[in-house]
């Protein structure tokens, strides 16, 4: 269980986030939502003991995360980050052998275990064909789903997913959503960032919804957090909500743009 009471935190003097309140369960979903720059990164950077809480605290099980040991926390969870540091000159099997690392002894390779749960990671996210190819000469949906790959190779309890899904083509998104679903059904806790309303309403249990200013308007079931006045609080879009006539998921359409031609973020 993770737990963030209070939490504050500032660049430089430069508040970000201020008195966000919200507790992840093992075996969910959570999906941070927020417009660009509203602190969704700077979470999920706390929420992994990364950078140290300016007020209030993230603990894991009672424990501060930015005081529990890097090893022991790289054993816990698995990130797929937003801006991703390509190390350069491997191929894709070998980049994704690296979320074996941790549980390999020092100059020893991956053991034929490790490489057989590589090649599911890279069936699981219908990489397999790429697994020979160079990792820097990949498509910008290619290399998420690589990544993707990697930290479903490291078999943490918790992933961690910023804007992970982003490239993603409507199949392999679509995919990608059902895979995080039975993980979360088999036990694995994800807490991703996400701007996919309609994908992150259907898969998630709890919504954490930050406003421009890195304030929460709203922690909890996706039906009450995702309300008309908190979207437009957040992004300053009108939307309409409804359910699908097959499954009565959560579907939202922003009003279309019509003919006003001013944009919301030109002041008159
Ligand atoms: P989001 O992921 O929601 O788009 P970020 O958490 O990346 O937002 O950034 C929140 C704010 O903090 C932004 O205004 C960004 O410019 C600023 N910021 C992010 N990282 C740093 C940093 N290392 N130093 C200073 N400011 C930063
Ligand atoms: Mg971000």
């Amino acid at each position: 269980m993770i737990q963030v009471r209070n939490l504050d935190f500032s660049y430089h003097n430069q508040h970000v986030l201020q008195d966000i309140n919200f507790h992840v369960e093992p075996g969910t979903i959570v999906s941070i939502m927020g417009p660009n720059g509203s602190g969704k990164s700077t979470l999920l950077r706390l929420l992994r003991g990364r950078l140290k809480p300016e007020a209030g605290q993230v603990c894991w099980s009672g424990a501060e995360a930015y005081l529990l040991p890097r090893r022991e926390m790289a054993t816990r969870v698995a990130v797929v980050p937003q801006q991703m540091q390509q190390p350069f000159g491997f191929q894709v099997r070998e980049m994704v052998a690296m979320g074996r690392y941790i549980y390999q002894r020092a100059l020893a390779g991956p053991s034929r275990r490790d490489w057989a749960i590589v090649d599911q990671a890279l069936a699981d996210t219908d990489s397999s064909h790429l697994a020979r190819r160079c990792s820097a000469e990949l498509s910008g949906g290619e290399l998420q789903r690589v990544m993707l790959a990697r930290a479903l190779a490291q078999q943490a309890s918790v992933m961690m997913l910023d804007e992970a899904t982003s490239q993603l083509d409507m199949g392999h998104k679509r995919s990608i959503c059902m895979l995080l679903r039975d993980l979360c059904q088999q036990g694995k806790t994800i807490v991703q960032v996400s701007h996919d309303m309609n994908s992150a309403a259907e898969i998630s249990q709890q919504i954490l919804l930050l406003d421009p200013c890195g304030s929460q308007l709203g922690f909890g079931p996706p039906e009450d957090v995702l309300s008309n006045d908190h979207i437009q609080k957040a992004y300053g879009v009108e939307v309409d909500i409804e359910r699908h006539p097959r499954g009565g998921q959560l579907r939202f359409l922003p009003r279309p743009l019509g003919g006003a031609s001013i944009s919301p973020y030109i002041t008159p």
